[in-house]
């Protein structure tokens, strides 16, 4: 927006000169492209969409630049150099090369006959310098962007999404709902059970060291479907993508019961509560999450190395919860609704 805002104001007064100097050719050269940064401002202030906006915004500085060269003569070359770096910080940067490349080939037969060899010399060189500078700057960023998005989104003790990727996750899912997905999702939020007394008993390295041992159980059994991020401490989330729920309820109990039966490092054994919510259209973020919280909650409330499975808000204005719970190891889900917990 800045950048498009920017240009077509910046080129109003340049409209205003060329007009009365008589320069009618430049001159409405320059409304088409204030017309044009001044549509793409408006598309990207109403739609939030700035990749295509940004694309054309390139193409139409870098295409006007070549016109007006055409148009005016050589003393319009300083405009290109600025040109072709906002090129790159706009697009990927060989798009960025490939687009300055064809924009100095096309303006070389405006300057034929009109620049001596040595000022021809010099300016081909400065382009290819701007363009390799501005290549290493944008790669640069490029590279700064990604290590900054991905120390913000990862955990750094186990290598799965934080709890900012997750939120990233439920709002992705939540907009994908109802379009082009089809079945359902689940959030399903997992606590260690009486994880502080094995750090009081074999140190917090031990203590972290099955974290991450439990976080590639959770990569395991999840598949391609199942996305894994850490909650906070030794809590966790899978978010499932599924046809039903049952499905995900069978994926809880399968890492349920796995942890129960692994030997973590040192021989540790240990269990896992979990809380099952599915998406509901209907509520916001806040409310899947604390559905699943409370459905974990009940877990760890009814003795721990449980599953439980929260009904979807729906359910619950109408004053029946529907659950689902489990003791042993492989078993189904309840099928009726029912307000007390009930073991298979
Ligand atoms: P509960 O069954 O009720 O969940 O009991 P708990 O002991 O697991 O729960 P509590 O909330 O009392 O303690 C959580 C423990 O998790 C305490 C904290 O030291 C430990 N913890 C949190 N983050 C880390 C971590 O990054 N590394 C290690 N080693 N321990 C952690
Ligand atoms: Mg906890
Ligand atoms: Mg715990």
């Amino acid at each position: 927006m800045m950048l498009t805002g920017g240009t077509a104001v910046g080129l109003i007064p340049f409209v205003i000169v060329r007009f009365a100097r008589g320069d009618w050719q430049v001159g409405i050269l320059d409304i088409i492209l204030v017309v044009i940064f001044t549509s793409l401002f408006l598309t990207v202030r109403l739609t939030h969409k700035t990749f295509l906006a940004g694309t054309v915004l390139a193409i139409a500085a870098l295409f006007g630049n070549v016109i007006s060269s055409h148009l005016k003569g050589p003393d319009q070359i300083y405009w290109l150099y600025p040109t072709m770096v906002i090129t790159f910080y706009i697009l990927p940067a060989r798009v960025a090369i490939a687009l300055n490349t064809l924009a100095v080939l096309l303006v070389i037969p405006a300057y034929v006959g009109k620049i001596d060899s040595v000022t021809a010399t010099s300016i081909l060189i400065t382009f290819i310098l701007t363009n390799i500078f501005a290549y290493v700057f944008s790669s640069q960023m490029n590279k700064q962007q990604n290590m900054l998005r991905a120390l913000s989104t990862r955990d750094s003790l186990t290598g799965v999404g934080n709890r900012r990727a997750m939120i990233e996750e439920l709002i992705r899912q939540k907009n994908g709902r109802g379009k082009t997905r089809s079945g359902t999702a689940c959030l399903i939020l997992m606590d260690l059970d009486h994880f502080k007394d094995i750090n009081d008993q074999y140190g917090h390295l031990t203590g972290d060291d099955i974290l991450k041992q439990f976080t590639q159980i959770l990569k395991q059994m999840s598949g391609h479907k199942g996305r894994v991020f850490r909650y906070g401490g030794e809590e966790f989330v899978v978010v499932l993508e599924c046809d039903q729920v049952e499905d995900c309820w069978q994926l809880a109990e399968k890492i349920r019961t796995h942890t129960e039966l692994n030997r973590f490092v040192k021989d540790i054994r240990l269990t896992v509560s979990l809380g099952i919510a599915e998406i509901d259209a209907s509520e916001d973020l806040d409310s899947w999450l604390n559905r699943a919280d409370k459905a974990l909650y009940k877990a760890k409330n009814s003795g721990r190395n449980q599953t439980r499975l929260s009904s979807t808000n729906t359910h619950e204005t109408q004053g029946a919860t529907k659950e689902f719970a489990s003791e042993a190891a492989g078993s189904q889900p309840a099928t009726e609704e029912c307000n007390e917990l009930v073991p298979d």
